[in-house]
């Protein structure tokens, strides 16, 4: 690859890109780089590069002509190498927001002409006539683009291969699959009190992979919700098939109804005590669940029983008229199967065969519910409300209940 930075700064370029890891790759031949002058290309006696606005106003504007006369010096030396034209972006603050997407998408090029402002900017003009597309590096303002060039260098630049010793190099770092990269360490096992996870000292490599693949996400979900919706839409859960002797059935007998209340008893209980006071635990028996049950049955809600072999082990609630789901409970013990993930599919197949969005109402402290949900296809819509004024522990925030709407493609 060829890289080119049109800038009034090209020494402070040149010295970062010959220097660690990009210097070494560049003295071994795995990219070339330039950095060109733009004073080099003026064409009045003092060599000056910019003046004032148009229309007034504070600071100077780049000249459009010294940075065309460069930028087509570029162009007819990549030319003369047989290259392909360069790409050519312009650093700008009002640019498109950079992201690891667009370096992989940059490193793709044979040549990549990146073009530094200064002052107040460039003439536009020479952006129009010359720029393939504008990148700002983040939501501020910087004097001039050259830290802004660099940043975008480097981050294309350690993409290309044998750039650093292993792909796995940055293929498990942070942004790369839209996923923050998990806490690392290194030697002591001990460190001012804090040791390093049990786990990565297993060298059992499944355990040490699946403990940072879990960090990550938890890390990513917390720190950035935003990239966590995009990594669960783009990486869609597959759904578990089902086991020999594992069905779903319509409870109907008051048998069926009561072995359903027993399992809803069972997983509210699991999930809500560590939010609600025991008292209010207590109330809600089993008995009551039933009677919940055969008024939503009158209502038009179906409860469909799950069965491992002969044992009922959890439960969903469909409403086929609305597309609502609910009651989705799997005992305690059989959670962490995927029966959860194949309950809502079978679901959501039923309410879509009527030509139905299948929807669904979760409690916002239900967070292992949520992650299901957006990787099956489930999208928050915005929409909060009060959750059933359950009385809470002491310090223990109400949750909400927030509606998440299907919406993967059929
Ligand atoms: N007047 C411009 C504006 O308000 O958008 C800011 C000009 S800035 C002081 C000077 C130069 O720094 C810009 O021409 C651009 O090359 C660079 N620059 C500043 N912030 C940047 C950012 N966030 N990303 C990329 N380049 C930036």
């Amino acid at each position: 690859m060829r890289i080119d930075i049109v800038t009034l700064f090209p020494e402070l370029c040149g010295s970062f890109l010959h220097t660690s890891i990009l210097g070494r790759a560049a003295a071994r031949g795995l990219f070339e780089a330039h950095c060109h002058q733009i004073r080099d290309y003026t064409q009045n006696k003092q060599r000056q590069t910019d003046d004032y606005p148009y229309g007034g106003g504070p600071g100077m504007v780049l000249y459009a002509q010294p940075i065309a006369d460069c930028l087509r010096a570029v162009q007819a030396q990549c030319a003369q190498q047989g290259r392909a034209a360069p790409h050519i972006v312009f650093l700008t603050a009002a640019g498109a927001p950079y992201r690891e997407a667009d370096a992989k998408r940059l490193a793709g090029y044979d040549c990549l002409t990146l073009v530094c402002g200064h002052y107040e900017g460039i003439d536009e003009r020479v952006i129009e006539a010359f720029a393939d597309e504008e990148l700002s590096i983040g939501d501020y303002v910087l004097t001039g683009g050259e830290l802004a060039a660099l940043v975008v260098a480097d981050s294309v630049l350690r993409l290309q291969p044998g750039v650093l010793a292993e792909a796995a190099g940055y293929e498990d770092e942070s942004y790369w699959d839209d996923l923050l990269e998990y806490p690392q360490y290194t030697r002591p096992e001990v460190w001012e009190g804090r040791a390093v996870p049990p786990t990565l000292l297993t060298g059992d490599h499944e355990k040490i992979a699946a403990w940072r693949a879990e960090r990550s996400r938890a890390r990513t979900r917390a720190r950035r919700p935003d990239l966590y919706d995009r990594w669960c839409r783009t990486h869609p859960l597959a759904v578990p098939k089902w086991k020999r002797g594992e069905k779903a059935q319509l409870a109907r007998t008051a048998a069926q109804l009561g072995q359903a209340a027993a399992i809803c008893h069972a997983a509210w209980q699991h999930q809500r005590q560590e939010l609600c006071t025991p008292e209010y635990l207590a109330a809600n028996t089993p008995e009551a669940f039933a009677e919940a049950l055969a008024r939503d049955r009158a209502r038009g809600w179906a409860f469909y029983l799950h069965t491992t072999g002969d044992e009922p082990d959890a439960l969903v609630g469909v409403h086929r008229q609305s597309g609502e789901i609910s009651r989705l409970y799997v005992l305690p013990q059989r959670q962490g199967q995927g029966i959860g993930a194949k309950l809502l599919a079978f679901a959501c197949k039923k309410i879509l065969a009527d030509g139905t969005v299948p929807w669904l109402e979760v409690p916002s402290s239900n967070t292992g519910a949520q992650r299901l949900y957006r990787r099956m296809g489930f999208v928050p819509t915005g929409d909060a409300k009060a959750l059933d004024g359950a009385p809470n522990l002491p310090g223990v925030p109400a949750p909400a209940l927030l509606k998440y709407r299907y919406s993967a493609k059929e």
